[in-house]
C-alpha cells in the first residue's frame, strides 16, 4: 500500500484565529491559558481536517505559536543566548514564564522596565515566510527541555486518537541556518558534536512516547554547501542509525530545490528520503539511484508553495515511475513541502468566480488530493475514477479558458525586439537632458513614495469598499490628501516630490486590481512571520492593462506642485514575486507580460507631464535562485530584462528611478548595474556604508540615494547623525552622484516623526550643498 503524507499544515486557522489569539494575548485581552487553549483547539482541528481527508501520515510539531525554528531554539535551551545579549540582570529579575520568554525572543519585550530586542528574523529559503535565526555563542551548550514541544504535541494528538509523525528541523539544517552572536566567532557547524546528543535524547523520548517515524527536515541540502557542512551528514545520520530501534525511523526531508549536487550527503542507512518533485521533477531518477537498498522514497508531488489544483494525471505518472523502480512498498506520496505556505481552505472564498475557483486548491483541499493520489496508485485509477475525471476536467477548463489565454498579449510578446530593452541614449547624454529640465541642486532630496497611511485614509478606503461613500467622494478625498502632501513637501523644501500613495492599499494588490489576468481572494492568508499574514493576489492568466492605473493621481499631483513630481510604480518582478504566480507558464513569461503593461503606464505618465518615474523592485533579490550558477544567471537575465522592458520606453529627458530595500548587492551587482536606472535609491542606514564600495569598484556612473535614516523605527535621527552618514557615503560616492533620501517608504510612520526626520534630512543636505 502506498501511503499519503503531509509535511506540515498552516497554523493560522480558517479565520486567522491564531493571529487573533496571539495578538489578543500580547494586548492583554486574553490570558495565557486562553491562548494555549485556542492553540490546542487549532492543532486538533487541523489534525482532524487531514484525517477526515484520508491522509495516512499526519504531522505534529509543525505547529508553533510564533515560528517552528524558534520552538527548537527554546527546546534546545538557547534562551540564555538571548538573555546574555539583552541586559541579563534586569531581564532575569523580571522572570518571564516560558511562553513570554518565547515571544520575547521572537518579537522583543518592552514592559515593566524590561527592554530586550528580538532575535534576528530571516526569510525562510526563497519563501515569504520568516524564521527566527538561532544565535550561538563560542562556548555554546545545549540542554533539552524537560518537556519538549515535539513530545508534548505528539502525545496530545495521540490522546485525541490521532497517530502523527512529529516534525523536527534536523541538526545540520538547524546549525547551518544559525549564526554566531555579535562578538562571537564560532562556526555554527562546529557545534554539531554538542547538538547531536540532544537530538538523540529527543528522538528517544519520541520513541518512548510511541512515535514510529519522525520527519527530520534537512532542507539546507538544496543549497551549495560548504564542504564541512556537507561532510557532516554521513557521520551524523550514521550515529542515528546506530541507535536502531531506540529511536523512531527517520524520514530525511528536503524541499524547495533539487539535491543532486549533494547526493553524497543523502544517508544510506535511513528509513526514507523526501524530495520536492514539484520544483525539480527531473531529480527523480538520480535520487532513486542514490538511495540505500531499503530506503523509501517520499515523492513530493502536491505543491506546498502555491494554490493550484494538482494535475493528478501528472502527479500519478511521477509516482508510478518511482513505483516501477522501487516497488509499492518503497514509495510514499507527499506534499512537496509543508503546506504552511498555502492558505487554509478554498471553502472560505465566497466571492471568487466559480470558473476560477475550480482551478484552486488550498491546504485543506490539497489534503484530499494527496489521499486520492495514494489511493489511485495503490488500488488503481478506477478506485478514484470520479475524482480523476473531475480533476482532468478542471485542468482542461483552465488550460483552454479565455481568462488564461489572451492571444493579444501573446502576440505582443512575440513582437518584442532587442531595441525594446534599451534607452535611446547612454546615461551621460540622458542626465544632461534631465538636468536641463529638472534643474536640481547638488545632493537632491526626495522620499521613496509613500507618506503615512493615516487612520483617515484607511477609514475612507473602508467606506468606499462598503459603499458608504461614492467613488467621486473618495477621489476628492484622495486629491485633498495629495494636495496636503504637496504642501508639506513645500514646507520641508524637498527637491523631488511624491504624491504619497494615499490611494494604495498595498504596492502589489493595487496594481493587480487594475490589471487583467489577476484574481483576488477574501481569506487566502498565509503566514509571513509571527502573527503577520499576507494575502497575495493570484496571477491566473495572461496579463494586460485595460486602462491607465496611476495617471489620474500623478497628473493631479503635478497640477498642484511647483517642483518635479515622481510617478510611482511597482516593478514587474516585485508584482510577480509578491503574488501567487501561475504554474502553467514560466515566471519569465509572466514577468514580461507585467513589464509590457507597466511600460504602457510609464509612457502614459510621461505623456501626462511626469518627468521622473520610479519603478520599485524590492523583491528582485529574494527571487534569486538558492544556488549560484545557471539557474541564477537565467533568473537575473529575465528579471533585468523585465525591468528594462518596463522602463525604457521614455525619452532621454525623463528620469527613471528604482528602489531596493537593501544594499547587499555583492552577489549580483552586475544585474543591478544592468538595470540602467538613472537613479537608484537603496537601504543603507542599517548596513555598513562599506557596501557602497561596489559602486566605486565598478565605476558605476549613475546616481544613487543610499537611505540616510531608518524608517522602520519611530526614532527621529538628528541632523548631525545624518550629516555623519552622508560624510561616510562621500568616501565612496561622488557628490554629483549622491541623492539624499530615507531608507524606504514612510507609510508605516506617524506624521510627527516623519516631518521631524525630514526637516533634519533636508538641513543635512543643505549643509553639504553649501560646502561643495
Ligand atoms: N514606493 C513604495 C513606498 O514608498 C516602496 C515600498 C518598498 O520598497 N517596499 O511605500
Ligand atoms: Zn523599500
Amino acid at each position: 500500500m502506498v501511503q499519503s503524507a503531509i509535511l506540515g499544515f498552516p497554523r493560522m486557522g480558517v479565520n486567522r484565529d491564531l493571529k487573533k489569539a496571539t495578538e489578543a494575548y500580547w494586548g492583554g485581552k486574553i490570558s495565557q491559558e486562553e491562548l494555549l487553549t485556542e492553540a490546542k483547539r487549532l492543532r486538533l482541528a487541523h489534525w482532524k481536517i487531514q484525517k477526515d481527508a484520508g491522509v495516512d501520515i499526519i504531522p505534529s510539531n509543525d505547529f508553533a505559536l510564533y515560528d517552528q525554528v524558534l520552538s527548537h531554539i527554546q527546546d534546545f535551551g538557547l534562551t540564555f543566548v538571548f538573555l546574555s545579549q539583552a541586559v541579563p540582570e534586569r531581564y532575569s529579575s523580571a522572570k518571564l514564564n516560558p511562553v513570554d520568554e518565547y515571544f520575547a525572543m521572537g518579537r522583543g519585550h518592552q514592559k515593566d522596565g524590561v527592554d530586550v530586542p528580538s532575535l534576528e528574523m530571516v526569510k525562510w529559503f526563497d519563501s515569504n515566510y520568516h524564521y527566527v535565526k538561532p544565535t550561538l555563542q563560542d562556548n555554546q551548550e545545549f540542554k533539552l527541555a524537560a518537556n519538549p514541544k515535539a513530545v508534548a504535541e505528539f502525545l496530545e494528538a495521540k490522546a485525541a486518537g490521532i497517530a502523527t509523525r512529529p516534525v523536527l528541523v534536523g541538526p545540520i539544517s538547524f546549525l547551518h541556518l544559525a549564526k554566531a552572536d555579535r562578538g562571537q566567532s564560532v562556526n555554527p557547524i562546529d557545534l554539531l558534536d554538542k547538538l547531536v546528543p540532544i537530538y538523540e535524547s529527543l528522538l528517544a523520548k519520541l520513541k518512548e512516547a510511541g512515535a514510529e517515524t519522525v520527519q527530520i527536515d534537512e532542507p539546507v541540502l538544496v543549497f551549495d554547501l560548504p564542504a564541512k557542512v556537507k561532510a557532516a551528514f554521513g557521520p551524523t545520520y550514521q550515529k542515528f542509525a546506530s541507535l536502531g530501534a531506540k529511536i523512531p525511523q527517520l524520514v530525511f526531508t528536503t524541499y524547495f530545490g533539487d539535491i543532486v549536487h549533494n547526493l553524497e550527503a543523502i544517508p544510506k542507512d535511513i528509513y526514507a528520503v523526501h524530495v520536492d518533485l514539484v520544483r525539480n521533477p527531473e531529480q527523480l531518477d538520480t535520487v532513486i539511484g542514490a538511495l540505500g537498498s531499503k530506503t523509501i522514497l517520499s515523492a513530493g508531488v502536491v505543491d506546498g508553495r502555491n494554490i493550484w489544483k494538482t494535475n493528478m494525471k501528472k502527479a500519478i505518472e511521477t509516482v508510478e515511475t518511482a513505483i516501477q523502480k522501487l516497488g509499492k512498498d518503497r514509495v510514499l506520496v507527499a506534499t512537496s513541502s509543508s503546506l504552511l505556505h498555502t492558505p487554509h481552505t478554498l471553502a472560505s472564498e465566497k466571492k471568487l468566480d466559480p470558473e476560477i475557483a475550480d482551478w484552486f486548491s488550498f491546504a485543506s483541499e490539497k489534503a484530499v488530493e494527496i489521499a486520492v493520489i495514494a489511493k489511485a496508485v495503490t488500488e488503481g485509477p478506477a478506485s478514484v475514477r470520479e475524482q480523476l475525471e473531475a480533476n482532468a476536467k478542471s485542468m482542461h477548463a483552465r488550460a483552454t479558458s479565455s481568462r488564461t489565454n489572451d492571444p493579444k498579449v501573446k502576440d505582443r510578446q512575440s513582437k518584442i525586439v532587442p531595441s525594446d530593452y534599451n534607452r535611446k541614449s547612454e546615461f551621460s547624454v540622458r542626465i544632461a537632458q534631465q538636468q536641463k529640465k529638472l534643474n536640481l541642486p547638488l545632493f537632491p532630496t526626495t522620499t521613496i513614495g509613500s507618506f503615512p497611511q493615516t487612520k483617515e485614509i484607511r477609514l475612507a478606503r473602508n467606506k468606499l469598499t462598503k459603499g458608504e461613500i461614492t467613488a467621486e467622494q473618495y477621489d476628492k478625498f484622495i486629491e485633498k490628501e495629495i494636495e496636503d502632501n504637496v504642501k508639506i513637501q513645500d514646507e520641508l523644501d524637498l527637491d523631488v516630490y511624491v504624491h504619497g500613495e494615499p490611494e494604495r492599499n498595498d504596492m502589489v494588490q493595487f496594481f493587480g486590481e487594475r490589471l487583467n489576468g489577476y484574481a483576488f481572494t477574501t481569506h487566502a492568508w498565509v503566514q509571513s512571520y509571527g502573527s503577520r499574514c499576507v494575502r497575495p493576489p493570484i496571477i491566473v492568466g495572461d496579463i494586460s492593462r485595460p486602462a491607465p492605473m496611476t495617471v489620474k493621481e500623478s497628473k493631479y499631483a503635478v497640477s498642484v506642485s511647483k517642483k518635479p513630481m515622481k510617478g510611482m510604480l511597482t516593478g514587474p518582478v516585485t508584482c510577480l514575486r509578491w503574488s501567487f504566480p501561475r504554474d502553467d507558464v514560466h515566471q519569465s513569461v509572466q514577468a514580461e507580460q507585467l513589464a509590457l503593461a507597466l511600460r504602457d503606464e510609464v509612457v502614459d505618465l510621461e505623456k501626462a507631464g511626469i518627468d521622473v518615474i520610479q519603478v520599485d523592485e524590492p523583491a528582485l533579490r529574494e527571487g534569486l535562485p538558492l544556488r549560484s550558477g545557471k539557474e541564477r544567471d537565467a533568473y537575473l537575465e529575465w528579471a533585468v530584462n523585465a525591468f528594462k522592458l518596463s522602463t525604457v520606453g521614455v525619452e532621454d529627458s525623463t528620469q527613471i528611478h528604482s528602489h531596493f530595500c537593501y544594499s547587499e548587492f555583492q552577489d549580483f551587482f552586475h544585474a543591478i548595474a544592468a538595470l540602467d536606472a538613472d537613479v537608484l535609491s537603496i537601504e543603507n542606514s542599517k548596513s555598513d556604508a562599506k557596501l557602497l564600495k561596489v559602486f566605486v569598484d565598478s565605476a558605476y556612473p549613475r546616481h544613487i540615494g543610499p537611505g540616510v535614516y531608518d524608517i522602520h523605527s519611530p526614532r527621529v535621527p538628528s541632523e548631525q547623525e545624518i550629516k555623519d552618514r552622508i560624510e561616510e557615503m562621500l568616501q565612496y560616492l561622488k557628490p554629483e552622484q549622491l541623492w539624499i533620501d530615507p531608507d524606504c517608504g514612510l507609510k508605516t510612520r506617524q506624521w510627527k516623526e516623519t516631518k521631524e526626520a525630514l526637516v533634519n534630512m533636508v538641513n543635512a543636505a543643505k549643509f553639504f550643498r553649501a560646502k561643495y
